[in-house]
């Protein structure tokens, strides 16, 4: 059996209670060695049989998996933060589809929840902000038609992008052509969670900048809206003269 398990943003302690419980049991231990926190192998049993999926192809993530299913062994395939976001689990699935491998999955804490827990900062502000775009740069890797930068920055929503610290003259000349101003609140969160972590704020038109004087290329998120001035309306959910399914307004 594999088991795809999301690590979580860098904190050892951000694993899932569920995500420590398969990597104790674990025979064999596949982890994305560019993000995942070498930390998180000592959890793992003595013998445990450990690979870096960083120096690997799909091919040989695939043949690895396959041998440890022979032996009945368990299989923990170790990916930073949630799996489903930039994780490439489709096409480890297809392949264990394929050959007949049953796997399941465990999620993680994305680095999109541990920035703004970092930043201490909500997504959705009522009145400022209900929605919410990942995204990612086209870079080596293009996007679909459609979800370029700037098409997807006419909403004035909060963005969240991924794998771009290392393009941010161009990221940030691609969200001015939005909706966003020189003006609106920006954010470089550079390994959220990490001892190291480090939180730069600081407006859109100095995005760039600001990335290239902390010196800031990789394994950062970018985060740019409205909502990281953390001003607005109060929730109706908490507000005395809101009913709610659980409880009648105050009159
Ligand atoms: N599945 C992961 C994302 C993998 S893609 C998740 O849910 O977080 C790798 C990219 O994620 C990095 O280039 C960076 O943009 C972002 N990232 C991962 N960990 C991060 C962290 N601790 N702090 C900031 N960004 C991080």
């Amino acid at each position: 059996m594999i088991r795809f398990v999301g690590a979580g943003p860098g904190a050892p302690d951000l694993l899932t209670l569920r995500g420590a419980e398969l990597l104790a049991r674990a025979d064999c231990v596949i982890y994305a060695g560019s993000l995942v926190n070498p930390a998180l192998l000592g959890l793992t049993k003595p013998g445990c049989a450990l690979f870096n999926s960083a120096e690997m192809t799909l091919e040989q993530v695939i043949a690895q998996m396959e041998a440890q299913e022979a032996l009945h062994h368990e299989t923990v395939r170790l990916h930073t933060g949630d799996p489903s976001l930039y994780g490439a689990i489709r096409e480890q699935m297809d392949a264990l589809d394929a050959r007949g491998i049953p796997y399941d999955v465990a999620p993680g804490v994305s680095s999109l929840s541990g920035a703004a827990a970092a930043l201490q900062v909500e997504y959705t502000i009522p009145g400022v902000n209900q929605t919410v775009i990942v995204t990612r740069m086209a870079g080596r890797t293009p996007v679909p038609a459609g979800q370029d930068i700037a098409s997807l920055a006419a909403h004035g929503a909060a963005m969240v992008i991924f794998l771009s610290a290392g393009m941010l003259d161009a990221l940030q000349a691609e969200l001015l052509r939005g909706a966003y101003m020189e003006e609106t609140p920006a954010a470089l969160v550079y390994k959220a969670t990490w001892p190291e972590e480090r939180l730069l704020r600081c407006r859109l038109g100095d995005l760039a900048a600001v990335g290239r004087e902390a010196g800031v290329r990789r394994t950062a998120l970018v985060l740019v809206g409205d909502f990281l001035r953390q001003a607005g309306e109060r929730s109706r959910l908490y507000d005395p003269a809101f009913s709610t399914g659980y409880r009648e307004a105050e009159k």
